[in-house]
């Protein structure tokens, strides 16, 4: 299918872009790498008047260091760049390890990350990452700025608290977690995840050995409406050192958190089944880099 008719309008600035968006209030969109944007355009599931391309935006892009150890990242910033930044590897290695796992190659050049957390897609990897890292989501609009925590930000499957003018203008993330772990199953590489989970134990602040109830975040994708916080799981870690006894108790505490879709690839009970094995690994993963940041 061909989408309907629309009018195309570049930004070159972020304030023309938001004016851009009030001139059809409710009817335009922004676009991004369009690789959500332009399959539901042609598959007729979203007919806006106007698309608005933010791509010569510059003070959308950009890497830069936030605070001693923290991260800011700007909307437009590319999946595949996201992979690349040795800043993004030193500060946020779970956000490039996310986004190495997005679609295909074509797909990391083009897509970014504003686009992703916008489109909100449940079983999408960098929703969930930047929920387990207690990332802020910073938005601008004609009212101005306002700042989100990634935990208010998601509303449901394609929902998040952004309005209609607003634009998605960076992520920040506080700290490096000296725990990560980052686990998902997918039919074959490059689909999207049947589920996932990510798991995010201790801060630098934190007291290393055991992890303490500071830190401990499992959060599932593919397995709710959107990414879900697995509390069941994240109370029972907290105050406790993570062994694969542990680990395993965690993993079959998951399944009361999940709402997971059953479809053609899966049905919900299998997915279920995925996120308490999944868990299981991440928190693994995560206890042993805990471990070696302790040395
Ligand atoms: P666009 O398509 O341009 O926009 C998506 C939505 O976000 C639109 O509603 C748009 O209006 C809005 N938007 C974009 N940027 C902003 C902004 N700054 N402020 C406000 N609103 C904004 N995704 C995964 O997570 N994992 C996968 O495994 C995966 N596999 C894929 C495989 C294929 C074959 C394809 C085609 C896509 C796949 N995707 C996957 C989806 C895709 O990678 C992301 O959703 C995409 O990168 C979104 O970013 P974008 O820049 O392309 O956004």
């Amino acid at each position: 299918m061909k989408p309907a008719r629309f009018r195309y309008a570049r930004a070159s600035t972020l304030a023309e872009a938001i004016a851009l968006l009030a001139e059809a209030p409710g009817e335009a969109k922004v676009l991004a790498g369009g690789q959500s944007l332009v399959p539901m355009l042609n598959m007729r599931l979203v007919r806006p008047a106007v698309l608005v391309d933010i791509t010569r935006v510059r003070e959308l892009t950009g890497i830069t260091p936030a605070g001693e150890s923290g991260l800011r990242v700007g909307a437009l910033t590319r999946h595949a760049e996201l992979v690349a930044s040795p800043l993004v590897r030193e500060r946020a290695p779970l956000l490039a390890e996310a986004a190495r796992h997005v679609g295909h190659a074509a797909i990391r050049n083009q897509g970014t990350l504003g686009g992703s957390l916008a489109h909100a897609d449940p079983a999408a990897e960098l929703p969930a990452a930047l929920l387990a890292l207690d990332a802020r989501v910073l938005v601008t609009g004609p009212r101005g700025p306002r700042e989100l925590t990634a935990d208010t930000f998601f509303r449901g499957l394609l929902t998040t608290a952004l309005e209609g003018d607003e634009i998605l203008g960076a992520v920040e993330i506080p700290a490096r977690p000296p725990g990560w772990g980052f686990a998902e199953i997918a039919r074959r590489p490059g689909d999207f995840a049947l589920a996932g989970v990510v798991v995010v134990l201790g801060s630098p602040r934190a007291p290393l050995s055991p992890p303490t109830g500071e830190g401990p975040r499992v959060v599932g994708f593919g397995v709710g409406d959107r990414p879900l916080r697995l509390r069941g799981a994240e109370r029972l870690l907290a105050g406790v050192t993570i062994d694969p006894g542990t680990a395993a108790r965690a993993g079959a505490a998951v399944g009361s958190d999940c709402d997971p879709p059953s479809d053609v690839h899966g049905s919900a009970d299998y997915r279920r089944h995925l996120a308490t094995v999944l868990t299981e690994r991440a928190l693994l993963q995560a206890a042993a880099r805990l471990a070696g940041a302790a040395r």
